[in-house]
C-alpha cells in the first residue's frame, strides 16, 4: 500500500509532543511490513537537518494560490529513520515556517491553512496514485474538504482519507473569508453539517478539525477509551454533535511507541544500559547508576531516594497544579523529584518559574523549563516513578515510556492513560495487568494517596515493586499491533 502521512510534527526533527513520536513510530512501522509511506511536513527553518539523511531539492516551481495570486514553493526530501519525508517551503511574503517554530501563535491558522493546500497542489502534480492519505489532527484537515471538492473532481485518486485525532482540544479556528483565500468559497462551507463552529461563545466561526471530522472516510481516535470520550460533553470541546452525527467512522486504536527508538538497553543517552532480559538484580543496579548520573548533572543529593520524575507541556489539560502539588508531595514523603517540561502560557511558566527559584536550594527537587530530548531520556532510565495526572489525555506516550524504561506510571484514570496503566492496588484487576497506580478525582488529594500508595510499596515492599516494575518493563506497548489495526482500516476503506 501506498500510504501518505500528512501533519504538523514528526521525530526526532520536528517535535513537540506525541504527535512527532506516532508519526515517525507508525510509519517505521509500515515500512517493516513492507507498505510504502511517505511523510509530508512542512520545511520549518527550525527542523534539525542534521538528523536527515539525502536532503535533496527535488522541486522548486511548485505553485500553490492565496489571495488571487499564485506563490512559488520549494519541495525537498530526504531520509529520517529510515523513512521517507518530503518537506515543503512556501516562499511566501508572510515568511510562512520561517518563525524558527513548529508552532507560531496567531499565524498557525493562515500557515496551517496555506500548507494543507499546498500539501493537495503537491500530490496532485506528482501524479502518484495514493491509497491513503492519513491526515492528523487541525492543522492539515481542511485537506480533506479541498481534496473531495476541488481536487478529486480534477482527478487527484486517492484511495481514501483518514483523520486521526490526537487532542480534540485544538480545532483551528478562523473566520470564513480565510477559506476565501485558498480558493474554497467560505460562505459554501459556513453549515452545521460543513464547517461551521457550534461553540456559541466563539467569534471564530469556521472550524478546521470539524472539516476533517465531516469529510474523511474513518476517524482514529488515538485510544480505544478516548474514541468514547470524544462523543460526551465534558471531552468534546463543543463538538459532540458533530461527533455524534459521524460516530459510524469513529475508531480507537491506541498509540505505540517505537521499541528500537525508545529501547533502555540503545538509548545512546542512558549511562548504564538495560533491558528487560537482564534479571532484577542487573535492572535495579543500572537505574540506580543512571540515578546517580541524573543527581550529578542536576546537583541533586546524591543518595539512594524513590525518584518520582514527570515530563510534560505545563498546560491545563496535563493537570500543572497536580504535577506541581505531587512533585512537593513527594520530597515530603522523602522521595526525590524532578520535572522537565514548559509552558506556552507566560503566567503558568511564571508560577512553575517562582516555585523553582524558591526551591532552588533544596536538593532533593530540580525543574527545568526547555526541550530537553537527552534529558528526558536519562530521566526515564533513572526514575523509579512518574507522574500523569492528566484532566483529559487522549493517549499519553510518557507512561508508555516510562513502563518501558522501568519508571513505574502514576496517573489519573482518564482517556489512553486508563487503557493503559492498571492499579497495583485493585483486587479485582487481573494480576498480571497491574503495572501502576491510578486515581480518579481530579485534586491533590487523589495524586498525593496514589504517590503515597506507590512510595510506601517502594520503601516497605521491594519484592511487591520489583514484580510490578518487570511486569510493566515485559508489556508489549510496540507498533506493531496498532500498524496492524490501522491497515485493516485502510484496507476495509478501499477494499485492497
Ligand atoms: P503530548 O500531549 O504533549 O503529546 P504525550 O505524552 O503524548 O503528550 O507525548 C509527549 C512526548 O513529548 C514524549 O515523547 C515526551 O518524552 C516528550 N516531551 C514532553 N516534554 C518534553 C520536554 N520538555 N523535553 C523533552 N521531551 C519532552
Amino acid at each position: 500500500m501506498h500510504i501518505v502521512h500528512a501533519a504538523a510534527e514528526m521525530a526526532p526533527i520536528a517535535k513537540i509532543g506525541g504527535l512527532g513520536d506516532v508519526i515517525l513510530g507508525l510509519s517505521r512501522a509500515f515500512i517493516k511490513m513492507g507498505h510504502r509511506v511517505d511523510i509530508i511536513i512542512p520545511k520549518y527553518n527550525c527542523l534539525d537537518l542534521s538528523l536527515c539523511q539525502n536532503l535533496k531539492l527535488i522541486k522548486n516551481d511548485l505553485k500553490s494560490f492565496e489571495n488571487d495570486k499564485w506563490y512559488t514553493n520549494s519541495v525537498w526530501t530526504g531520509v529520517v529513520e529510515g523513512c521517507t519525508v518530503f518537506f515543503l517551503e512556501p516562499h511566501h511574503p508572510d515568511k510562512y515556517f520561517h518563525e524558527g517554530k513548529i508552532y507560531a501563535g496567531a499565524t498557525d491558522i493562515p500557515r496551517f491553512i496555506y500548507f494543507s493546500r499546498l500539501l493537495l497542489e503537491f500530490l496532485y502534480h506528482n501524479k502518484e496514485p495514493i491509497d491513503i492519505l492519513n491526515l492528523h489532527d487541525w492543522h492539515v484537515s481542511l485537506a480533506a474538504p479541498l481534496y473531495k471538492d476541488i481536487y478529486k473532481p480534477q482527478g487527484l485518486q486517492i484511495g481514501a482519507l483518514t483523520l486521526n485525532i490526537h487532542n480534540l482540544e485544538y480545532q483551528g479556528k478562523c473566520a470564513t473569508p480565510d477559506l476565501d483565500k485558498i480558493g474554497l468559497q467560505g460562505e459554501k462551507y459556513h453549515t452545521l453539517d460543513k464547517l461551521k463552529d457550534e461553540n456559541p461563545s466563539d467569534p471564530e466561526t469556521i472550524n478546521l478539525l470539524k472539516g476533517g471530522i465531516v469529510y474523511a472516510d474513518k476517524i482514529i481516535a488515538v485510544s480505544p477509551n478516548y474514541s468514547r470520550e470524544i462523543l460526551t460533553v465534558e471531552m468534546a470541546f463543543n463538538l459532540e454533535n458533530t461527533l455524534r452525527q459521524h460516530e459510524h467512522k469513529i475508531t480507537g486504536i491506541l498509540n505505540g511507541i517505537d521499541l528500537e527508538i525508545w529501547s533502555p538497553k540503545k538509548d545512546p543517552f542512558v549511562p548504564a544500559p538495560y533491558s528487560n532480559r537482564n534479571t532484577i538484580q542487573e535492572i535495579l543496579q543500572a537505574k540506580s547508576k543512571n540515578k546517580k548520573t541524573l543527581q550529578k548533572r542536576m546537583g541533586l543529593a546524591e543518595e539512594e531516594k524513590p525518584f518520582i520524575i514527570c515530563i510534560s507541556r505545563l498546560v491545563s489539560q496535563k493537570g500543572p497544579y497536580l504535577i506541581k502539588e505531587g512533585l512537593l508531595h513527594a520530597v515530603k514523603k522523602g522521595a526525590q523529584s524532578g520535572l522537565l517540561g514548559f509552558s506556552p502560557l507566560p503566567k503558568m511558566q511564571q508560577e512553575f518559574e517562582n516555585l523553582s527559584e524558591k526551591m532552588k536550594n533544596d536538593p532533593n527537587i530540580f525543574f527545568q523549563f526547555k526541550y530537553d530530548e537527552s534529558l528526558s531520556r536519562l530521566m526515564y532510565a533513572a526514575a523509579d516513578f512518574l507522574i500523569v495526572p492528566s484532566f483529559f489525555e487522549p493517549c499519553g506516550l510518557t507512561q508508555l515510556i516510562g513502563l518501558r524504561y522501568g519508571a513505574i506510571p502514576i496517573v489519573r484514570r482518564t482517556g489512553g492513560l486508563a487503557d493503559t496503566v492498571f492499579d497495583n492496588d485493585d483486587p479485582l484487576i487481573p494480576l498480571e495487568k497491574r503495572n501502576g497506580y491510578t486515581f480518579d478525582t481530579f485534586d491533590f488529594m487523589g495524586i498525593n494517596d496514589a504517590i503515597n500508595r506507590a512510595l510506601e510499596c517502594w520503601k516497605n515492599d521491594q519484592d511487591e515493586y520489583q514484580k510490578m516494575l518487570l511486569r510493566g518493563m515485559n508489556m508489549d506497548f510496540g507498533w506493531e499491533k496498532s500498524a496492524k489495526d490501522y491497515l485493516n482500516i485502510y484496507k476495509q476503506l478501499i477494499k485492497f
